[in-house]
């Protein structure tokens, strides 16, 4: 039978897979062949996993003994720097382009125990670094929602293999925003958790205090569903919370108050029609019986700057171990040093080797104290004021998730303009908080917008159900 991809979603392939309409092989040969042809144009994967039989077996198996539960027999995309025993796992560089992982993430486990297909590896910035995903080593990944834009990064691949129905949902990561602006691009879901809610044992690290595996999907409850199978505690990623700790956050009152820190959206480079569908937002979730609260966050405006401190020094120190030596690309020198310098500059692009750079210098002696140190103190106050709202009863921040919608390729070729694309997003990251972004209507173009919801730590539930109120009234 023929499927329409374009409406379908978890829930409805998980029905029709539960009633034997369609089996497990069906429906993933169905998105194969869709990608197949489609991704000819937009370039989401680089590489689709064929041979999937084994899985395929199982999960179809699951189904026929009436084990299924809603992942099961469902295909997802996984981004390139999640490991996938046997498959390469080469975070979009060519650093890393040779590299099969030796086991499977966490995430991927979790995923296989209830039988989820993974469907192949996904197109994303050169080591998770950018806003654009133009930066990959495989080339760019196009907007399905109007290929001449970008579909934004750096978990770009993932966004538009959902957005163009080539997968039922598919895993980012997100240190920055990367899950939650290329979903915005994209007119999709998607989501950071709480710090150490995912464990990220089996993801390739950028920056370790602020990394996060995370999922794309169509809808808000589908999101959910994915996060309540991949999260949990894990004693293979030390910052992951224990089931009693996340118990102990999610313990505070959950109500329907929104804040919005008005101020954040007087900065430059906001665009004239993201700040009038905040505005439109706001009105609706007023409809919807939300008490809409102005709040300030006096030192938010000062999060783009830290994290473009905090995180090169991180990338700077994960980076150290791909020397070429004991895995990985290596391009040979005449001597051991011409060999480090030969193989960081061929096996990175432009701006992984700017990070690295600027990494090493904020650690570096004499300016550790007036950058890093600065940049960690100020990280800490601006979690404090998220801290004081949340404490006096806003369960959730509203901010748009990116200061424009889709831009075109080449058009933020500048690495400050690229990086101004992240202003909505790295506070979440800085502060270990959950935060979601929703599809809230298109420009005048047709371009998606994204909302963003954050939420307190631990606070997922309330995050969901906010998120979800607001899309069911799209
Ligand atoms: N765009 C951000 C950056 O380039 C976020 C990256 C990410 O979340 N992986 O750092």
């Amino acid at each position: 039978m023929a499927l329409d991809l374009k409406n379908l979603t978890i829930e409805k392939a998980h029905a029709m897979l539960v009633a034997k309409e369609i089996s497990v092989a069906e429906l993933v040969e169905a998105h194969l062949a869709h990608a197949r042809i489609a991704d000819k144009e937009i370039h989401a994967f680089i590489e689709l996993f064929e041979h999937e039989s084994d899985r395929v077996a199982k999960a179809q198996a699951m189904i026929d003994a009436g084990t299924a539960t809603m992942l099961t027999g469902i295909p997802y995309g996984i981004k390139d720097n999640i490991l996938v025993e046997g498959h390469i796992a080469s975070a979009g560089s060519r650093m890393l382009r040779d590299y099969t992982a030796s086991y499977s993430a966490t995430v991927i486990k979790k995923l296989d125990a209830v039988g989820a297909i993974p469907m192949g590896r996904t197109n994303m910035d050169d080591a998770a670094m950018g806003s654009s995903t133009e930066s990959s080593y495989y080339g760019p990944t196009k907007n399905p929602r109007n290929t001449s834009r970008v579909p934004g990064g750096s978990s770009g691949g993932s966004a538009a293999a959902v957005a163009a129905d080539m997968c039922l949902f598919a895993l980012g990561t997100d240190t920055g925003g990367s899950v939650r602006q290329p979903a915005s691009f994209c007119g999709i879901v998607g989501m950071v958790p709480t710090y150490g809610a995912v464990s990220r044992s089996g993801a390739i690290p950028m920056g370790s205090s602020l990394d996060q595996i995370a999922p794309f999907a169509k809808n808000v409850a589908e999101a959910k569903v994915v996060f309540d199978v991949i999260k949990g505690f894990d004693g293979m990623d030390a910052q992951t919370l224990t089931q009693e700790t996340r118990a102990k956050l999610a313990e505070k009152p959950a109500g329907k108050v929104i804040g919005v820190p008005r101020h954040l959206l007087e900065m430059e480079g906001i665009n004239a029609e993201v700040k009038a569908n905040f505005d439109a937002s706001i009105e609706k979730l007023k409809t919807l019986g939300y008490e809409i609260r102005d709040i300030e966050l006096p030192h938010a405006h000062l999060s783009l700057a830290v994290y473009y401190i905090i995180m090169p020094a991180e990338v700077s120190t994960n980076l150290s171990r791909l020397d070429g030596m004991r895995y990985a690309f290596r391009a040979p020198g005449k001597d051991l040093l011409e060999t480090y310098m030969k193989t960081k500059y061929e096996g990175f692009g432009k701006e992984v080797r700017r990070r690295i750079l600027l990494g090493t210098y904020v650690l570096s002696a004499g300016y550790y104290d007036a950058y890093y140190n600065k940049a960690i103190k100020v990280r800490s106050l601006i979690k404090s004021d998220y801290e004081k709202v949340f404490a006096s009863g806003v369960d959730s921040v509203l901010v748009p998730t990116s200061p424009s919608v889709a831009f075109k390729p080449g058009e933020k070729s500048d690495p400050l303009s690229m990086y101004l694309a992240d202003i909505f997003t790295v506070t979440a990251n800085l502060c270990h908080m959950p935060a979601i972004s929703v599809p809230s209507g298109v420009d005048s173009e047709g371009l998606p917008f994204g909302i963003q919801f954050t939420a307190n730590q631990g606070m997922e539930e309330t995050m969901f159900s906010i998120a979800n109120d607001f899309e069911k009234n799209s």
